[in-house]
Protein backbone atom coordinates (compact mmCIF):
# COMPACT_ATOMS: atom_id res chain seq x y z
CA UNK A 1 0.00 0.00 0.00
CA UNK A 2 1.37 3.40 -0.82
CA UNK A 3 0.20 6.70 0.41
CA UNK A 4 0.24 9.69 2.82
CA UNK A 5 -0.25 8.09 6.20
CA UNK A 6 -3.71 9.78 7.80
CA UNK A 7 -3.44 12.21 10.61
CA UNK A 8 -4.27 8.83 12.94
CA UNK A 9 -1.84 6.55 11.55
CA UNK A 10 0.81 9.25 12.20
CA UNK A 11 -0.42 9.96 16.08
CA UNK A 12 0.13 6.26 16.44
CA UNK A 13 3.28 5.68 15.02
CA UNK A 14 5.52 4.70 17.69
CA UNK A 15 3.01 4.84 20.14
CA UNK A 16 3.94 2.03 22.13
CA UNK A 17 7.73 2.60 21.94
CA UNK A 18 7.65 6.20 22.88
CA UNK A 19 9.33 7.48 25.72
CA UNK A 20 5.92 9.67 26.68
CA UNK A 21 4.23 6.48 26.20
CA UNK A 22 4.46 5.29 29.37
CA UNK A 23 5.65 6.97 32.82
CA UNK A 24 8.42 5.35 33.78
CA UNK A 25 11.29 3.51 32.16
CA UNK A 26 10.16 -0.75 31.16
CA UNK A 27 12.14 -2.56 33.80
CA UNK A 28 11.79 -6.53 32.09
CA UNK A 29 12.21 -8.68 35.61
CA UNK A 30 13.20 -12.30 34.77
CA UNK A 31 13.01 -14.78 37.81
CA UNK A 32 16.48 -16.67 38.68
CA UNK A 33 16.03 -20.34 39.10
CA UNK A 34 17.95 -23.63 39.04
CA UNK A 35 18.14 -25.49 42.46
CA UNK A 36 21.02 -22.67 43.71
CA UNK A 37 17.84 -19.69 43.51
CA UNK A 38 15.22 -21.85 44.88
CA UNK A 39 14.14 -19.30 47.55
CA UNK A 40 11.20 -16.91 46.61
CA UNK A 41 13.00 -14.25 48.26
CA UNK A 42 15.55 -14.40 45.29
CA UNK A 43 15.35 -10.97 43.43
CA UNK A 44 14.47 -11.33 40.22
CA UNK A 45 17.39 -10.42 37.65
CA UNK A 46 16.08 -7.06 35.89
CA UNK A 47 16.76 -5.50 32.81
CA UNK A 48 16.48 -1.85 32.22
CA UNK A 49 16.96 -0.47 35.53
CA UNK A 50 20.24 0.52 37.82
CA UNK A 51 22.11 -2.71 37.00
CA UNK A 52 23.32 -3.79 34.04
CA UNK A 53 23.13 -7.51 33.14
CA UNK A 54 25.48 -9.94 30.69
CA UNK A 55 23.75 -12.82 29.02
CA UNK A 56 26.52 -14.89 27.42
CA UNK A 57 27.71 -18.51 26.32
CA UNK A 58 28.31 -20.17 22.49
CA UNK A 59 26.67 -18.76 19.26
CA UNK A 60 25.02 -22.23 18.91
CA UNK A 61 24.34 -25.41 21.42
CA UNK A 62 26.94 -27.96 19.68
CA UNK A 63 26.67 -30.17 22.53
CA UNK A 64 26.51 -31.24 26.43
CA UNK A 65 29.83 -30.71 27.39
CA UNK A 66 30.62 -27.91 25.59
CA UNK A 67 27.35 -25.96 26.87
CA UNK A 68 27.62 -27.19 30.25
CA UNK A 69 31.52 -26.07 30.03
CA UNK A 70 30.26 -22.34 28.75
CA UNK A 71 27.44 -22.14 31.12
CA UNK A 72 29.98 -22.84 34.39
CA UNK A 73 31.94 -20.35 33.04
CA UNK A 74 30.19 -17.47 31.84
CA UNK A 75 28.00 -17.82 35.65
CA UNK A 76 31.20 -18.34 37.57
CA UNK A 77 32.82 -14.81 35.90
CA UNK A 78 29.67 -13.05 36.49
CA UNK A 79 26.80 -13.60 33.37
CA UNK A 80 23.44 -13.69 34.52
CA UNK A 81 21.71 -15.11 31.26
CA UNK A 82 23.00 -18.25 28.93
CA UNK A 83 22.86 -17.55 25.45
CA UNK A 84 23.02 -20.38 22.74
CA UNK A 85 20.85 -20.94 19.79
CA UNK A 86 19.33 -24.09 18.97
CA UNK A 87 17.87 -22.57 15.65
CA UNK A 88 21.15 -21.27 13.72
CA UNK A 89 19.82 -18.11 10.59
CA UNK A 90 23.21 -19.03 8.86
CA UNK A 91 23.65 -17.34 5.85
CA UNK A 92 25.04 -19.90 4.20
CA UNK A 93 22.50 -23.34 3.98
CA UNK A 94 25.39 -25.61 4.16
CA UNK A 95 26.47 -24.24 7.43
CA UNK A 96 25.69 -25.74 10.73
CA UNK A 97 21.91 -24.59 11.69
CA UNK A 98 22.02 -25.50 14.77
CA UNK A 99 20.94 -28.86 16.55
CA UNK A 100 17.03 -27.77 16.63
CA UNK A 101 14.51 -28.90 19.68
CA UNK A 102 16.85 -31.06 20.84
CA UNK A 103 18.83 -28.26 22.15
CA UNK A 104 16.16 -27.10 24.39
CA UNK A 105 17.11 -30.35 27.02
CA UNK A 106 20.90 -29.12 26.89
CA UNK A 107 20.08 -25.73 27.95
CA UNK A 108 17.47 -27.18 30.94
CA UNK A 109 20.23 -28.70 32.14
CA UNK A 110 22.66 -25.87 32.09
CA UNK A 111 19.79 -23.73 33.71
CA UNK A 112 19.72 -26.21 36.28
CA UNK A 113 22.71 -26.31 36.66
CA UNK A 114 23.97 -22.58 36.71
CA UNK A 115 21.09 -20.82 37.68
CA UNK A 116 21.22 -19.09 34.61
CA UNK A 117 18.11 -17.75 32.54
CA UNK A 118 18.14 -18.83 29.26
CA UNK A 119 18.03 -16.57 26.07
CA UNK A 120 17.89 -18.11 22.55
CA UNK A 121 16.85 -17.41 18.87
CA UNK A 122 13.32 -18.46 17.74
CA UNK A 123 13.27 -18.56 13.85
CA UNK A 124 10.29 -19.51 12.63
CA UNK A 125 6.64 -18.70 13.49
CA UNK A 126 5.63 -22.00 14.10
CA UNK A 127 8.56 -22.64 17.08
CA UNK A 128 7.01 -19.37 18.87
CA UNK A 129 5.32 -21.53 21.65
CA UNK A 130 7.62 -24.22 21.82
CA UNK A 131 10.61 -21.91 22.52
CA UNK A 132 8.61 -20.02 24.95
CA UNK A 133 8.75 -22.86 26.79
CA UNK A 134 11.53 -23.45 27.15
CA UNK A 135 13.25 -19.98 27.32
CA UNK A 136 13.34 -17.23 30.04
CA UNK A 137 13.73 -14.93 27.13
CA UNK A 138 13.12 -15.39 23.03
CA UNK A 139 15.56 -13.56 20.52
CA UNK A 140 14.39 -12.65 17.32
CA UNK A 141 17.58 -12.32 15.22
CA UNK A 142 19.10 -9.92 12.68
CA UNK A 143 18.02 -11.58 9.97
CA UNK A 144 14.46 -11.83 11.47
CA UNK A 145 13.94 -7.99 12.75
CA UNK A 146 11.12 -7.28 9.72
CA UNK A 147 9.37 -10.87 9.45
CA UNK A 148 6.03 -9.41 10.80
CA UNK A 149 4.25 -13.07 10.89
CA UNK A 150 7.37 -13.87 13.38
CA UNK A 151 6.93 -10.79 15.13
CA UNK A 152 3.02 -10.72 15.44
CA UNK A 153 3.64 -14.43 17.11
CA UNK A 154 6.23 -13.42 19.42
CA UNK A 155 3.84 -10.76 20.57
CA UNK A 156 1.40 -12.70 21.64
CA UNK A 157 3.42 -14.90 24.05
CA UNK A 158 4.70 -14.00 27.80
CA UNK A 159 7.96 -14.80 27.42
CA UNK A 160 10.17 -10.96 27.11
CA UNK A 161 11.64 -10.94 23.48
CA UNK A 162 15.29 -9.48 22.66
CA UNK A 163 14.53 -8.08 19.56
CA UNK A 164 17.84 -7.37 17.13
CA UNK A 165 18.33 -4.23 14.98
CA UNK A 166 18.72 -5.71 11.39
CA UNK A 167 22.25 -4.85 9.68
CA UNK A 168 20.26 -2.79 7.32
CA UNK A 169 17.85 -1.78 9.28
CA UNK A 170 17.59 2.12 10.98
CA UNK A 171 16.60 3.13 14.19
CA UNK A 172 13.13 4.07 13.67
CA UNK A 173 12.42 0.54 11.30
CA UNK A 174 13.85 -1.18 14.76
CA UNK A 175 11.33 0.48 16.94
CA UNK A 176 8.47 -0.26 14.27
CA UNK A 177 9.61 -3.76 14.46
CA UNK A 178 8.95 -3.36 18.37
CA UNK A 179 5.88 -2.00 17.72
CA UNK A 180 4.58 -4.92 15.98
CA UNK A 181 5.42 -6.93 18.82
CA UNK A 182 3.95 -4.88 21.12
CA UNK A 183 0.61 -4.44 19.54
CA UNK A 184 0.05 -7.58 19.77
CA UNK A 185 0.17 -7.56 23.51
CA UNK A 186 3.90 -8.82 24.73
CA UNK A 187 5.35 -5.39 26.37
CA UNK A 188 8.31 -7.09 27.53
CA UNK A 189 10.55 -5.91 24.45
CA UNK A 190 14.67 -5.90 25.21
CA UNK A 191 15.99 -3.80 21.61
CA UNK A 192 19.60 -5.29 20.68
CA UNK A 193 22.40 -3.00 18.66
CA UNK A 194 24.17 -5.63 16.99
CA UNK A 195 26.02 -3.55 14.62
CA UNK A 196 24.71 -2.49 11.33
CA UNK A 197 26.15 -2.70 7.62
CA UNK A 198 28.73 -0.50 6.48
CA UNK A 199 31.20 -0.08 4.14
CA UNK A 200 34.44 -0.19 6.55
CA UNK A 201 35.58 -4.15 6.10
CA UNK A 202 37.86 -4.10 9.38
CA UNK A 203 35.05 -5.63 11.59
CA UNK A 204 32.27 -7.13 10.72
CA UNK A 205 29.84 -4.73 11.17
CA UNK A 206 29.59 -1.16 12.48
CA UNK A 207 28.59 -1.05 16.03
CA UNK A 208 26.44 1.88 16.30
CA UNK A 209 27.22 2.85 19.64
CA UNK A 210 25.25 6.01 19.29
CA UNK A 211 21.97 4.20 18.80
CA UNK A 212 22.32 3.26 22.37
CA UNK A 213 21.54 6.99 23.61
CA UNK A 214 19.18 7.54 21.08
CA UNK A 215 17.24 4.90 21.80
CA UNK A 216 17.64 5.46 25.29
CA UNK A 217 16.11 9.12 24.41
CA UNK A 218 13.27 8.21 22.34
CA UNK A 219 11.66 4.77 23.56
CA UNK A 220 11.16 3.52 27.55
CA UNK A 221 12.60 -0.12 26.39
CA UNK A 222 15.67 -1.50 28.02
CA UNK A 223 18.44 -1.71 25.43
CA UNK A 224 21.28 -4.31 24.89
CA UNK A 225 24.42 -4.59 22.72
CA UNK A 226 26.14 -7.69 21.40
CA UNK A 227 29.71 -6.63 20.70
CA UNK A 228 30.45 -10.21 19.46
CA UNK A 229 28.29 -10.22 16.37
CA UNK A 230 29.13 -6.04 15.95
CA UNK A 231 32.99 -7.25 15.89
CA UNK A 232 33.55 -10.62 14.34
CA UNK A 233 37.32 -10.47 15.86
CA UNK A 234 37.56 -11.92 19.56
CA UNK A 235 39.98 -9.25 20.06
CA UNK A 236 37.25 -5.84 19.43
CA UNK A 237 34.59 -7.45 21.58
CA UNK A 238 36.04 -6.31 25.24
CA UNK A 239 36.37 -2.81 23.60
CA UNK A 240 32.88 -2.30 22.15
CA UNK A 241 31.87 -4.30 25.13
CA UNK A 242 33.01 -1.27 27.58
CA UNK A 243 31.80 1.58 25.16
CA UNK A 244 28.90 -0.13 25.28
CA UNK A 245 28.18 0.49 28.73
CA UNK A 246 29.49 3.52 29.18
CA UNK A 247 26.89 4.96 26.26
CA UNK A 248 23.75 3.37 28.61
CA UNK A 249 23.50 -0.04 27.33
CA UNK A 250 21.47 -1.76 29.86
CA UNK A 251 23.04 -5.27 29.14
CA UNK A 252 25.31 -7.16 26.79
CA UNK A 253 24.87 -10.31 25.09
CA UNK A 254 28.45 -11.80 24.70
CA UNK A 255 29.41 -15.13 22.76
CA UNK A 256 31.65 -16.84 25.04
CA UNK A 257 33.51 -20.70 23.51
CA UNK A 258 35.45 -23.05 25.99
CA UNK A 259 37.29 -23.69 22.58
CA UNK A 260 36.57 -20.56 20.62
CA UNK A 261 38.76 -22.17 17.50
CA UNK A 262 36.94 -25.54 17.82
CA UNK A 263 33.27 -23.95 17.85
CA UNK A 264 31.18 -24.62 15.18
CA UNK A 265 29.93 -21.17 14.34
CA UNK A 266 31.45 -17.18 15.00
CA UNK A 267 34.22 -19.00 17.06
CA UNK A 268 36.36 -16.19 15.23
CA UNK A 269 34.32 -13.33 17.50
CA UNK A 270 34.01 -15.94 20.87
CA UNK A 271 36.01 -15.41 23.90
CA UNK A 272 37.48 -17.29 26.05
CA UNK A 273 36.30 -18.06 29.51
CA UNK A 274 39.36 -16.17 30.28
CA UNK A 275 38.86 -13.14 28.22
CA UNK A 276 35.32 -13.03 29.31
CA UNK A 277 36.17 -12.86 33.29
CA UNK A 278 38.40 -9.90 32.09
CA UNK A 279 35.61 -8.05 30.17
CA UNK A 280 33.13 -8.56 33.40
CA UNK A 281 35.81 -7.18 35.43
CA UNK A 282 36.06 -4.26 33.13
CA UNK A 283 32.44 -3.90 32.18
CA UNK A 284 31.70 -3.89 35.93
CA UNK A 285 34.50 -0.83 36.69
CA UNK A 286 32.82 0.84 33.25
CA UNK A 287 29.34 0.38 35.06
CA UNK A 288 30.27 2.33 38.37
CA UNK A 289 31.98 5.23 36.45
CA UNK A 290 28.69 5.79 34.77
CA UNK A 291 26.86 5.23 38.22
CA UNK A 292 25.54 1.62 37.63
CA UNK A 293 26.28 -1.62 38.87
CA UNK A 294 27.20 -4.91 37.08
CA UNK A 295 24.93 -7.68 38.44
CA UNK A 296 27.11 -10.14 38.84
CA UNK A 297 24.30 -12.63 40.15
CA UNK A 298 25.46 -13.15 43.77
CA UNK A 299 22.45 -14.11 46.41
CA UNK A 300 23.65 -11.90 48.93
CA UNK A 301 26.90 -10.67 49.61
CA UNK A 302 27.34 -13.44 52.80
CA UNK A 303 27.43 -15.99 50.00
CA UNK A 304 30.96 -14.92 48.63
CA UNK A 305 31.90 -15.87 52.11
CA UNK A 306 31.34 -19.53 51.82
CA UNK A 307 33.40 -21.78 50.94
CA UNK A 308 30.97 -23.72 48.62
CA UNK A 309 30.54 -20.44 46.36
CA UNK A 310 31.09 -21.08 42.37
CA UNK A 311 34.69 -20.25 42.00
CA UNK A 312 35.30 -20.52 37.79
CA UNK A 313 35.41 -24.27 38.78
CA UNK A 314 38.04 -24.91 40.86
CA UNK A 315 34.94 -25.96 43.56
CA UNK A 316 33.07 -27.88 40.84
CA UNK A 317 33.20 -31.35 41.27
CA UNK A 318 36.30 -33.06 40.51
CA UNK A 319 34.76 -35.29 37.33
CA UNK A 320 33.69 -32.16 36.01
CA UNK A 321 37.34 -30.82 35.76
CA UNK A 322 38.56 -34.07 34.34
CA UNK A 323 35.84 -33.70 31.57
CA UNK A 324 37.78 -30.65 29.94
CA UNK A 325 41.01 -30.86 27.76
CA UNK A 326 44.07 -29.28 28.33
CA UNK A 327 43.25 -25.84 27.14
CA UNK A 328 40.38 -25.67 28.97
CA UNK A 329 41.80 -26.56 32.12
CA UNK A 330 44.70 -24.14 31.89
CA UNK A 331 41.94 -21.21 31.30
CA UNK A 332 39.75 -22.44 34.67
CA UNK A 333 43.36 -22.08 36.67
CA UNK A 334 43.88 -18.72 34.92
CA UNK A 335 40.58 -17.71 35.75
CA UNK A 336 40.98 -18.91 39.29
CA UNK A 337 44.48 -16.93 40.06
CA UNK A 338 43.05 -13.87 38.59
CA UNK A 339 40.30 -14.25 40.87
CA UNK A 340 42.87 -14.74 43.90
CA UNK A 341 44.86 -11.44 42.81
CA UNK A 342 42.01 -9.51 43.03
CA UNK A 343 40.66 -11.80 46.46
CA UNK A 344 44.92 -10.43 47.77
CA UNK A 345 44.01 -6.83 46.60
CA UNK A 346 40.81 -6.79 48.78
CA UNK A 347 42.08 -8.33 51.73
CA UNK A 348 45.00 -5.68 51.61
CA UNK A 349 42.78 -2.45 51.39
CA UNK A 350 40.69 -3.79 54.01
CA UNK A 351 43.65 -4.06 56.13
CA UNK A 352 44.89 -0.75 55.44
CA UNK A 353 41.18 0.40 56.51
CA UNK A 354 41.66 -1.46 59.86
CA UNK A 355 44.92 -0.06 60.15
CA UNK A 356 43.59 3.55 59.95
CA UNK A 357 40.59 2.86 61.95
CA UNK A 358 42.86 1.84 64.55
CA UNK A 359 45.12 4.83 64.53
CA UNK A 360 42.14 6.54 64.67
CA UNK A 361 41.23 4.50 68.27
CA UNK A 362 44.89 5.44 69.13
CA UNK A 363 44.48 8.85 69.11
CA UNK A 364 41.06 9.01 70.85
CA UNK A 365 43.08 6.79 73.53
CA UNK A 366 45.22 9.23 73.54
CA UNK A 367 43.36 12.35 74.08
CA UNK A 368 41.20 10.22 76.61
CA UNK A 369 44.59 9.93 78.69
CA UNK A 370 44.20 5.20 78.48
CA UNK A 371 46.99 3.07 77.21
CA UNK A 372 47.15 2.81 73.48
CA UNK A 373 47.58 -0.90 73.76
CA UNK A 374 44.97 -2.51 75.49
CA UNK A 375 45.40 -6.82 76.10
CA UNK A 376 41.86 -6.61 77.58
CA UNK A 377 40.65 -5.71 73.52
CA UNK A 378 43.14 -7.99 71.46
CA UNK A 379 42.01 -10.74 73.48
CA UNK A 380 38.27 -10.04 73.02
CA UNK A 381 39.23 -9.66 68.93
CA UNK A 382 41.36 -13.09 69.59
CA UNK A 383 37.98 -14.35 70.91
CA UNK A 384 35.51 -13.47 67.86
CA UNK A 385 38.19 -15.61 66.00
CA UNK A 386 36.67 -18.65 67.23
CA UNK A 387 33.34 -18.09 65.90
CA UNK A 388 34.20 -16.08 62.52
CA UNK A 389 36.42 -19.35 62.12
CA UNK A 390 33.89 -21.30 62.50
CA UNK A 391 31.45 -19.49 60.08
CA UNK A 392 33.76 -19.16 57.52
CA UNK A 393 34.88 -23.25 58.06
CA UNK A 394 38.24 -22.48 58.41
CA UNK A 395 40.99 -23.65 60.90
CA UNK A 396 40.77 -21.63 64.15
CA UNK A 397 43.97 -21.49 64.67
CA UNK A 398 45.39 -20.55 61.40
CA UNK A 399 42.77 -17.38 61.66
CA UNK A 400 43.93 -16.46 65.24
CA UNK A 401 47.54 -16.61 63.81
CA UNK A 402 46.02 -13.97 60.82
CA UNK A 403 44.59 -12.04 63.00
CA UNK A 404 47.49 -11.99 65.81
CA UNK A 405 49.67 -10.67 62.82
CA UNK A 406 46.44 -8.10 61.92
CA UNK A 407 46.76 -7.20 65.95
CA UNK A 408 50.92 -6.56 65.70
CA UNK A 409 50.07 -4.32 62.42
CA UNK A 410 47.74 -2.05 63.99
CA UNK A 411 49.63 -2.03 67.22
CA UNK A 412 52.93 -0.76 65.51
CA UNK A 413 50.99 1.94 63.55
CA UNK A 414 49.10 3.41 66.62
CA UNK A 415 52.79 3.50 68.35
CA UNK A 416 54.32 5.34 65.68
CA UNK A 417 51.75 7.76 66.09
CA UNK A 418 51.94 8.01 69.75
CA UNK A 419 55.96 8.64 69.61
CA UNK A 420 55.29 11.33 66.75
CA UNK A 421 52.60 12.98 67.89
CA UNK A 422 52.84 13.01 71.76
CA UNK A 423 54.70 16.10 73.35
CA UNK A 424 58.25 15.24 73.54
CA UNK A 425 59.31 15.55 77.42
CA UNK A 426 61.40 18.75 78.13
C1 LIG B 1 22.97 -14.59 17.33
O1 LIG B 1 22.95 -13.80 18.30
O2 LIG B 1 23.13 -15.78 17.48
C2 LIG B 1 22.79 -14.08 15.96
C3 LIG B 1 22.56 -14.90 14.96
O3 LIG B 1 22.88 -12.75 15.89
P1 LIG B 1 22.29 -11.75 14.76
O4 LIG B 1 20.85 -12.13 14.59
O5 LIG B 1 22.50 -10.41 15.41
O6 LIG B 1 23.12 -11.95 13.53
MN1 LIG C 1 26.77 -16.04 16.43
Amino acid sequence: MTGEPTATERARVQALTARGAVAERTVVSIPRVGAEFGSSQTPDIKIGGRTVVIAAGPCAVENQETLLAAARAVRSAGAVMLRGGAFKPRTSPYTFQGLGAEAFDLLAEAREATGLAIVTEVLDPRHVDLVAQRADVLQVGARNMQNYALLAEVGRVERPVLLKRGFSATVDELLMAAEHVMANGNTRVILCERGIRTFETKTRNTLDVAAVPVLKRETHLPVFVDPSHAAGRAHLVIPLALAAIACGADGLLVEVHPNPAAARSDGEQSLTPRAFAALVRQVAGVASAVGRELDVGRLTPDESATPNESDNGASSPIHELADLDLPSLLDVLANVRDDIETVDREIISLLARRVALGRRAGRVKRVAGVPVVDPIQEHAVLDRARSLAEAAGLPYRDLAALLRGMIAITRRAQLNDAAVESPKPQ
